[in-house]
């Protein structure tokens, strides 16, 4: 297919598909991509190629952890597949027999979600294959992905394909930060890639950068494994995060798609950061019938962390956690939000406000919270703010971190900062290919450019391409909330949606 003056043309490579990338997004595009060209009458004679070097089609990074401490930090109700049956992921655990009743429809062990994933994928390759749908899978990296008059050039190992459509599903971009010790043997620069945490000794002193929810998983780790030396957690800024209570329905009245409209004009002007975060204001402060105190909710905590888990786990099982329902109502509307807001307001959210936002909205569900009480409780671990530089020693083979004023010597040192969003720093070739060759764009707020509603990447001219669509955590610059499933597989199915209507329309610019 090529794009004339205009009008999408087609060309022999019009019914061959590309996924490259099976975690949970490739699986979302996949099944998208097979029920749409079933039901569009598409499905004899087109082919899906799968491009995946993991043994695991499916499973993904997030959740291929085989550890039962490392839960969802979702409740199973959020995380069905199938957008119009939120309670098919609860189905799913209720027909298991080592997942008990209570725990269906709270939070699951991540390994439960990559084997829902594996399964949901395997019935939609069996219907692809009864409907006519030729699925060819590769184990390999895709190296390169070209454009032309032909369709787009894919290269996998020593093999050039030719397709008429790419989804680019390749997840998460390793911390950028720190990368300065990835060669030595006492650094885990992610815990979800390579060895992991497995080759520290029961005895050894460890230090964790960051205090999100991967060290929480860290943590619990160590923990279960029998760690006995010290841990530190060290964080720049914030503390551990909040605590999940009891899910309570709210039906949002402030941050609605009418308001934004009305502030906004139809969406033909920008919004201040101040004008969202009024209507986030009055719609904790409605929802939860008080006038907050928001100095005191933004100001940096003064009192110890076990202290202030204490209170949180108690407040959660008190159920006085109406904040995280109303928060988490805003999942849908979040990523219109953010569309809705200036490029200064959005970039100023990023410095200012994201790791408050993340300690609220990504928080702990309250099992997990409770095992790291009893943790501190322990003294098995401490947490030291105001973080201010991290070096090795050769001589004491340690790490040593100034933080709060005061220096700490760990044995072992473990990354925990999140994933990475400077494109430029990624070792993939894929993408150092497509950035030369300007065929995508850096996001001004870090990942990838792309359109908000086809995901089709955006070029360094500023247009778009015609046949490669990138659906992830990356594209978190446009769509903000895409450190959730929920988020990328709404997105896949707009992606895949775009493609397959692209097929007979005119083309966008
Ligand atoms: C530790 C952790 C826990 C999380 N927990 C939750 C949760 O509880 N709930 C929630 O909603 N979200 C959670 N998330 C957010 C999560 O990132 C997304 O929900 C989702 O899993 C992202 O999936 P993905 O398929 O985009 O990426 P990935 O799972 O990273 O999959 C990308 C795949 O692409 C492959 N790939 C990469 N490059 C190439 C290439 N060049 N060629 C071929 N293949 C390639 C990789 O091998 C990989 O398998 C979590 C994230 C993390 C990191």
């Amino acid at each position: 297919m090529s794009v004339e003056h205009g009008v999408v043309r087609t060309t022999g490579a019009d019914h061959r598909y590309a996924v490259a990338g099976m975690g949970a997004t490739g699986v979302g595009v996949f099944v998208a991509l097979v029920r749409s060209l079933v039901a569009g009458g598409r499905a004899a004679g087109a082919e899906i190629h799968i491009f995946e070097t993991k043994e695991r089609l499916g499973a993904g990074v997030a959740y291929s952890t085989p550890h039962d401490c490392h839960l969802l930090n979702m409740r199973a109700a959020t995380m069905s597949v199938h957008a119009d049956d939120p309670d098919h992921f609860v189905r799913w655990l209720a027909g298991r027999e080592d997942v008990s009743a209570s725990d269906a429809g709270e939070y699951v062990p991540r390994r439960l979600f990559a084997e829902y994933l594996q399964e949901f994928f395997g019935d939609a390759l069996a219907e692809a294959r009864q409907r006519g749908i030729k699925v060819v899978t590769h184990k390999s990296v895709v190296s390169d992905c070209r454009e032309d008059e032909r369709g787009v050039h894919l290269i996998a190992g020593l093999d050039h394909f030719v397709f008429g459509r790419v989804f680019l599903c390749l997840g998460d971009l390793p911390s950028t930060e720190y990368l300065e010790f990835t060669k030595l043997p006492t650094y885990v620069h992610s815990m979800w890639q390579g060895a992991g945490l497995e080759a520290i000794g029961p005895d050894a002193t460890v230090g964790i950068l960051g205090t999100s929810l991967t060290a929480v998983d860290a943590l619990l780790q160590l923990r279960t494994a029998g760690h006995r030396g010290a841990i530190t957690c060290f964080s720049r800024r914030r503390s551990l995060p909040k605590v999940q209570g009891p899910r309570v329905r709210h039906t949002l009245r402030h941050v609605t798609e009418a308001n934004l409209r009305l502030l906004t004009g139809d969406f033909t002007r920008q919004l201040e950061f101040t004008e969202v975060a009024e209507l986030f204001r009055r719609e904790l402060e409605d929802g939860l019938g008080i006038a907050i105190d928001w100095t005191r909710v933004l100001a940096r905590p003064k009192e110890m962390f076990t202290h202030t888990l204490a209170k949180d786990v108690e407040l959660a099982e008190k159920g006085q956690t109406l904040w995280y329902s109303i928060l988490d109502a805003t999942s849908e509307i979040v990523p219109l939000v953010w569309r809705s807001m200036s490029p200064e307001a959005r970039a100023s959210f990023m410095t200012e406000h994201l790791s408050i936002w993340s300690m609220f909205r990504h928080c702990m569900p309250l099992d997990n919270a409770r095992r790291l009480l009893d943790m501190a409780t322990d003294n098995a671990f401490t947490v030291a703010s105001d973080l201010t530089s991290v070096s090795y020693d050769e001589d004491a083979r340690a790490f040593r971190i100034e933080a709060g004023g005061a220096a700490h010597h760990v044995e072992w040192l473990v990354n925990a900062t999140g994933t990475g969003f400077a494109l430029d720093c990624s070792d993939s070739s894929l993408i150092q290919n497509l950035l030369m060759r300007g065929d995508i764009t850096p996001h001004p707020l870090g990942g990838i450019d792309v359109d908000f509603d086809t995901l089709r990447v955006v070029r360094r001219d500023g247009s778009l391409s015609a046949r490669a669509h990138y659906i992830g955590p990356l594209t978190r610059g446009v769509h903000f909330y895409t450190n959730s499933f929920e988020t990328n597989l709404a997105n896949a199915h707009s992606a895949v949606a775009a493609a397959l209507t692209r097929l007979d329309s005119p083309a966008a610019a």
